[in-house]
């Protein structure tokens, strides 16, 4: 059966037309309300729809949301969920703690085929896509916990696309997930809430512009190409300058962010000579540059560098003319931190 989560509006009217269920696109409205502005899992009863519907929906679809496997606390706050869906795939979900409000850091496949050499998901390769409702309900899990067990810092969450997967390579279910966070009769999610992270997927990057109005971070991790390469192999196939002339053409309407990531790596991508060919690159550009201190996983070959080293790094940039933000890491303790994803399969 298709859960009820992967229908867009439109999908989902003509689902219920098929069938001559009576007020279809009313009946779809009255569904996207009870699913994303109410919050309420499981169907509806007569007297929000038609009997009809109800009937049809029974037999046609699923309102189960993903089971939640475990759920880890930090001690800096930060939550890690573990999701299984209804194939027995599972995928990691993190709450991450900012002042005033959350952020759910959401998975967009299981595993990842970008295999990013710093990263922990990387190793694992790619399992398959997500489909939108598995995108959604990861925030309506993550959501529910907060209500429940942080009701002082329960407003509508922010998402960031930054978990398991690359979301660009995934596009499509993507953009439906995206459709309905943002849309009227969906959660109503302001697209300034929404980040979506990319490693550079030149084919998703280049339909930017068919998904609302959401920030991007891009992650550099080098401005030469033989070490981006090192670190992200995806790399070799769409190198740096085509990268950025996408990102350059994508419009900066309705006060979109473009943040890039720099993650440092100790002796591989932090030496001046790196630093200042990054500035060279980033001068003039209006993104925000946030470094990312490399977090350990088993198995790793990288080294976080010291603080001091960071902040020379960050150091250069500065003289440079190019203000960057070393961000403080969050959740290592629960290997919920960025590059850390990756649920420990039996044997892996
Ligand atoms: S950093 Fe992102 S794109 Fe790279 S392997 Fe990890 S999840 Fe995939």
């Amino acid at each position: 059966m298709e859960s009820i989560y992967n229908f867009t509006l439109e999908t989902l009217t003509q689902h219920l037309q098929t069938q001559d269920c009576p007020h279809p696109k009313t009946a779809a409205i009255r569904i996207f309300h009870h699913l994303y502005r109410e919050r309420k899992v499981g169907p509806l009863t007569e007297g929000q729809i038609s009997k009809k519907a109800i009937n049809y929906l029974a037999k046609s679809t699923s309102f189960d949301l993903a089971k939640t496997i475990s759920v880890q606390e930090s001690k800096d706050f930060t939550v890690k969920f573990l999701i299984e869906f209804c194939d027995g795939e599972r995928v990691e979900t993190v709450l991450i703690p900012f002042p005033g409000r959350y952020a759910v850091c959401i998975s967009t496949q299981v595993g990842c085929a970008m295999r990013c050499s710093f990263c922990f998901t990387g190793t694992q390769g790619l399992k398959r896509h997500l489909t939108s409702g598995e995108i959604l309900t990861q925030y309506l899990i993550a959501w529910e916990w907060l209500e429940c067990y942080r009701p002082r810092k329960a407003a509508q969450p922010k998402i960031v696309l930054m978990g398991q997967g690359e979301p660009l390579h995934n596009f499509e279910e993507v953009k439906k997930a995206l459709l309905i966070f943002v849309s009227e009769q969906g959660m109503q999610l302001g697209t300034r809430r929404i980040t979506l992270s990319t490693a550079g997927y030149l084919p998703g990057l280049k339909r930017f512009g068919e998904l609302p109005l959401i920030n991007i971070a891009l992650s550099l991790h080098s401005p030469f190409n033989s070490i981006r390469s090192q670190i992200i192999p995806l790399n070799k196939s769409y190198p740096l300058e085509d990268i950025l002339a996408t990102i350059d053409s994508i419009p900066f309407k309705g006060n979109r962010a473009i943040n890039f990531e720099y993650v440092l790596i100790d002796g591989l991508n932090n030496r001046e000579e790196d630093a200042r060919e990054l500035a060279k690159i980033l001068l003039g550009k209006k993104g925000i540059i946030n470094l990312i201190p490399f977090n350990g996983f088993p198995g790793a070959v990288y080294e976080r560098p010291s603080e001091e080293r960071m902040a020379a790094f960050q150091g250069i940039l500065s003289s440079l003319g190019i203000h960057a933000t070393i961000r403080t890491t969050k959740g290592s303790d629960i290997f919920a931190a960025c590059g850390q994803l990756k649920h420990l399969l039996e044997g892996s």
